[in-house]
C-alpha cells in the first residue's frame, strides 16, 4: 500500500453557541465529530455528504483556515495541528484549495496575471519575470490562453473561471489539493470537462486529491476511494468501486438509489429517507441516523456504533456489521 500523505485521527470542531448576558457558550455545534482517514500519495479521496454534514469544515482544518478543537492531522511527518501560524503558512505551499464559487473566492478587481501571481509572491517563490513566465505557462496547461492573463474574472464563463481557480492552486506546484465542491455551481456540461482536466492534471502533476461534494454522482469518476459524512462522522469509507457495488451503510445506500444509473440491466430502488437531517447543535442520540434509517433497532437509539473495517479495507459505523468482526 502507497504510504499515506496525510493522516487525520479523531478530528472535531465544536462551535460553540453562546447566550445570556454574559454571553457564555450554553451549547455546541458539533460541525464535525471525531473523524479519521488517510490520504495516500497519489490518490484521490472522495468525501461525501449533505449540507451541514461537516465536510467543508473537514476541508478547511485540514488546512487550518478553521482550527481544529480536537484531533490531529499529520502532513507527510508534521503534525499541522501544533504549528504555528508562520509554519502552517510555509505548509500551505504544498496544500491548496479549489472552492466551489470559482467567482467569489478571484479578486474581481485584479487581473487574471496578478491573481494567479499573487500565491507566488506569498511564498517568496521565483523572480517577477519567472512569475510572469509560470502564469503564461498555467494558463495554457488548463485550457485557456496567454492573452487571457490581462483580463479580469467577470470577462469568463463559469468553467473558465474554475479553471483559473485550477491554475492558481497549481502555481506553488502543491503536492494535496482540496477540492471543495469544485464542480457544484457548474452547467452539467461543464462538470464533465473540469473534472477530466483535474483527472489530467493529477497524472502529469502527480497530485493527491481529496474531493468534497454532496452528489456521490460526481465523485464516483474522479475517486479512488470514497467517504460518506453525516452529520459531523464519517459512516462509510471504502475502495470507490466497493461502495457503489456493495454499499453498507443505510445512509449510503439512500444517497446512491438517487444517483442515476445508465446501465438499465442494473436496477435500484429509490430509498427515500424521511425527515429533515437533524440539527448537529443537538444530534440524536446512538446512531445519529436511527431518526431516518429504515433499519434502525433499538440499540440504535442507545448505542454510538463504532467506525470498523468489515470488510477489508470497508470501513462502516453501523450495528447491523457490528457481530461479525
Ligand atoms: Fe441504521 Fe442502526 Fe445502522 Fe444507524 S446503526 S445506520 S440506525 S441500522
Amino acid at each position: 500500500m502507497t504510504e499515506p500523505l496525510l493522516k487525520v485521527e479523531g478530528l472535531k470542531k465544536h462551535f460553540p453557541i453562546t447566550g445570556g448576558i454574559m454571553g457564555r457558550p450554553v451549547n455546541h455545534v458539533k460541525a464535525v465529530d471525531g473523524v479519521s482517514f488517510q490520504v495516500r500519495k497519489g490518490e484521490t479521496l472522495g468525501i461525501v455528504g449533505e449540507s451541514g454534514c461537516g465536510k467543508s469544515t473537514t476541508g478547511r482544518m485540514l488546512m487550518r483556515l478553521i482550527d481544529p478543537s480536537e484531533g490531529k492531522v499529520t502532513f507527510e511527518d508534521k503534525e499541522l495541528t501544533s504549528l504555528s501560524k508562520a509554519d502552517m503558512r510555509k505548509i500551505r505551499r504544498d496544500i491548496q484549495m479549489v472552492f466551489q464559487d470559482p467567482y467569489a473566492s478571484l479578486n474581481p478587481r485584479h487581473t487574471v496575471e496578478r491573481i494567479l501571481e499573487e500565491p507566488l509572491i506569498v511564498h517568496g517563490m521565483g523572480s517577477a519575470k519567472e512569475r510572469k513566465k509560470k502564469v503564461h505557462e498555467l494558463l495554457e496547461i488548463v485550457g485557456l490562453s496567454s492573452y487571457h492573463a490581462k483580463r479580469y474574472p467577470h470577462q469568463f464563463s463559469g468553467g473558465q473561471r474554475q479553471r483559473i481557480g485550477i491554475a492558481r492552486a497549481l502555481m506553488t506546484q502543491p503536492k494535496l489539493i482540496i477540492a471543495d465542491e469544485p464542480v457544484s455551481a457548474l452547467d452539467v456540461s461543464i462538470q464533465a470537462q473540469v473534472l477530466n482536466l483535474m483527472k489530467e492534471l493529477q497524472e502529469e502533476f502527480d497530485l493527491t486529491y481529496i474531493f468534497i461534494a454532496h452528489d456521490l454522482g460526481v465523485v464516483r469518476h474522479i475517486s479512488d476511494r470514497v467517504g460518506v459524512m453525516y452529520l459531523g462522522k464519517m459512516v462509510e469509507l471504502s475502495e470507490s468501486e466497493n461502495l457503489y457495488v456493495e454499499p453498507l451503510h443505510p445512509y449510503t445506500q439512500a444517497l446512491l438509489s438517487a444517483v442515476p444509473i445508465p446501465d438499465p440491466a442494473f436496477e435500484r430502488d429509490t430509498i427515500l429517507l424521511q425527515g429533515d437531517i437533524p440539527s448537529p447543535s443537538n444530534p440524536p442520540s446512538g446512531c445519529a441516523f436511527h431518526t431516518r434509517c429504515p433499519h434502525a433497532m433499538d440499540v440504535c437509539r442507545s448505542k454510538t456504533p463504532e467506525f470498523k473495517e468489515h470488510l477489508p479495507g470497508h470501513y462502516v459505523a453501523c450495528h447491523l456489521y457490528e457481530d461479525s468482526k
